[in-house]
């Protein structure tokens, strides 16, 4: 995670290091012990009070993991050295347990884990010097119950490492999130970019290819020449194809309405119209087993994904081979399934279902799958299949009925 990006409101931050600064010149100054008979550890004390204020006062400026190593092992110095100079003020051993709690305020996982580890390391060789030398003389509280001590100094890196994770995780998310958020704003402005651009560029090809109709019906031209005009008529058409598809996907829904559906209908008169285009390879829609359902949706939009998979089983099909569709309807949903016998697809072909301009067909676009998965999501539908290479493949589409 990159924690140079994540800014610190600069008044919040030097507020906190002010009352911190003043806590700790407060516990120098005020009813200090020692004093009254000034000697090196009083010394010590104060120049580790000055080095930390400097460090979390520059802190903003210098931004590193190595700045925050820095400010964590003063700090640490700082909290052992009161331990050991004040033996009397007991509570400073809670300072000694929150230690890593330092790294938690940097977001930084690997200063965090090391913090932990060192500062465990550091108190077992306290409680060592503690039970062997010190035998409780200065830090009898300690002393009288190691064993409930080494417990709780336990429990709180526990409760330390949950409040890390818990709160890392959830920031871990919500960036992910913020991107997700800045690539589907990118991902609108050029997919509007491209609609207005493809729209632009349909109205010249129609007009290019109504021309190119008319010279291929006149005389004047040979043979030659009308099997050309035919070849670019044809190109023409796949681009205006390419097109239309792309516009249905880019083009805000505002001219669908939502409304019941009957699937039953809804699917005898998309069997009524491809019908006709298996005419070409000898390939029939055999509808077994249709149920009456409803579902809220779009009829056009439904025709449009029904249509997009059933004629993609039947381009996959064998010449004289069925495609068989069912609809059932369960629970609270009802299914349609698109059966074939035909080509079947890989596993890799299956993941690659959906991209846009993903197509194996000399004159496939691509892009009605991923007009299908449009559909189906904005109805909360799924479409799932099951294939075979070389077998077939069976379709599943689910919509809440
Ligand atoms: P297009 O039909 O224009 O090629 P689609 O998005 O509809 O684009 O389909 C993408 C690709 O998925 C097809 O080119 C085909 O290779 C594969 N495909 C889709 N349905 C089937 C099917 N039922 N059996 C085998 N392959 C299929
Ligand atoms: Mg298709």
């Amino acid at each position: 995670m990159k924690n140079k990006n994540t800014p610190i409101n600069p008044k919040l931050y030097y507020s906190t290091v002010l009352v911190v600064i003043a806590l700790m010149l407060l516990g120098l100054f005020a009813g200090n012990p020692l004093l009254h008979h000034l000697g090196p550890g009083y010394l010590t004390h104060g120049v580790l009070v000055f080095f930390l204020s400097i460090c979390l006062l520059i802190y903003p400026l210098y931004k590193s993991h190595f700045f925050r190593i820095i400010i964590i092992v003063v700090a640490s110095t700082y909290f052992y050295t009161i331990f050991f100079l004040y033996p009397n003020t007991w509570s400073n051993f809670i300072f000694l347990c929150f230690i890593p709690a330092i790294s938690i305020l940097f977001f930084d996982k690997k200063l965090f884990h090391l913090s932990l580890l060192l500062n465990t390391f550091s108190i077992i060789i306290l409680f060592s010097y503690i039970a062997i030398v010190d035998r409780g003389e200065l830090y009898s509280y300690i002393r009288e119950d190691l064993i409930g001590n080494i417990i709780n100094f336990l429990g709180s890196q526990a409760i330390l490492y949950f409040i890390f994770y818990l709160s890392y995780e959830r920031l871990k998310k919500q960036k992910l999130y913020y991107e997700q958020i800045k690539h589907s704003e990118r991902l609108k402005t050029t997919g509007q970019l491209a609609a207005a651009m493809a729209h632009e560029i349909r109205n010249p090809l129609t007009v290019v290819k109504g021309f190119l109709q008319l010279y291929e019906k006149e005389n004047t031209y040979n043979e030659n020449s009308k099997r050309h005009f035919s070849l670019m008529i044809n190109e023409l058409s796949t681009a205006e194809q390419v097109i239309s598809q792309y516009l249905s996907i880019a083009k805000p829904d505002k001219d669908t309405e939502t409304e019941l559906v009957n699937v039953k209908d809804v699917l005898q008169s998309v069997t009524d119209l491809l019908n006709t285009y298996g005419l070409l390879h000898d390939n029939k829609i055999v509808l077994s087993k249709v149920e009456d359902g409803y579902i809220a949706a779009s009829t056009i939009e439904l025709k449009q994904l029904l249509i997009n998979i059933i004629k993609n089983a039947m381009e996959a099909s064998k010449v004289g081979d069925s495609v068989v569709v069912t609809s059932e309807c369960k629970k609270d949903l009802i299914e349609i399934k698109v059966m074939d016998c035909g080509q079947g697809m890989s596993k890799e072909e299956m993941e690659s279902l959906g991209t846009p301009f993903y197509s194996l067909k000399s004159r496939g676009t691509g892009l009605g799958m991923m007009i299908c998965y449009n559909i189906a999501a904005k109805y909360k539908g799924t479409i799932h299949f099951d294939s075979v290479k070389g077998k077939g493949t069976t379709v599943t589409i689910r919509f809440p009925s």
